[in-house]
């Protein structure tokens, strides 16, 4: 069964509830292969082959237990693999993965691996609880890699997930050392290697406690997202 299972919700997110709900360990029982963010919006997450890492303005690899803000998650067994030739910008790998995608309406995850002449990235920064995600945006680090070898772990979302997932593709990267990565902005590269897994099965674990159960989540978060995520 290939399950897609998630921490809290992207319209959480967007209002600005950055409090951990569930632990670490608990996130890893359910995959292998994911994002997320972590509490106080202290960088992004990136879950490689079961070990995360806290990407900010350093990489920090998560052994600890820690209570997790939001974050998806799933068990990678990529159900075809395909190459991507001479991407000159990201949406060179969005039109790629499209023509992989069987159907519009089901969620995907995304492993690409290889070696980018340039990528553009971003970590968010902590920030105090109740800063919508747009105004925390702004206060993001941004770097910028060249020649650089590593992985972009992402999913793709149905449009009509907005209120929960982030619609689209959502990717991050991290090296092969595993010392540089980010939410991924733009990326060039002649060549990756892409393994892409359809998921039907969504488990949503809801925070049961704190700002979440007071926010109001009845806002529309799609714009929002589209700008921060
Ligand atoms: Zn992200």
């Amino acid at each position: 069964m290939s399950t897609l299972y998630q921490i809290s919700t992207s319209s959480a997110l967007v209002e600005g509830v950055y409090s951990g709900s569930v632990c670490s360990s608990v996130l890893l029982e359910h995959g292998d292969f994911g994002l997320g963010t972590f509490e106080g919006l202290d960088g992004e997450m990136v879950i490689l082959d079961s070990q995360i890492y806290q990407v900010a303005d350093r990489v920090r690899h998560r052994t600890d237990d820690f209570l997790v803000p939001f974050a998806s998650i799933t068990h990678f067994r990529a159900r075809s693999s395909f190459e991507i030739d001479n991407v000159a910008c990201l949406k060179g790998i969005d039109l790629a993965c499209d023509q992989q995608r069987i159907s519009d309406n089901l969620f995907y995850a995304l492993r690409l691996d290889g070696i980018f002449e340039t990528i553009h990235a971003r970590a968010v920064h902590t920030v105090p609880q109740n800063t919508r995600l747009l105004d925390a945006a702004k206060t993001q680090s941004e770097f910028h890699f060249e020649n650089i070898e590593g992985t972009l772990v992402g999913f793709w979302s149905p449009g009509y997930s907005s209120s929960f997932s982030v619609p689209g593709y959502h990717l991050h990267f991290i090296s092969k050392d595993r010392t540089k990565g980010g939410h991924v902005l733009d990326c060039t590269t002649q060549k990756l290697k892409a393994g892409i897994q359809v998921l039907s099965e969504y488990d949503i674990r809801l925070p049961d406690s704190g700002p979440f159960l007071t926010t109001n989540l009845s806002k529309d978060p799609a714009s929002d997202l589209a700008k921060t995520e």
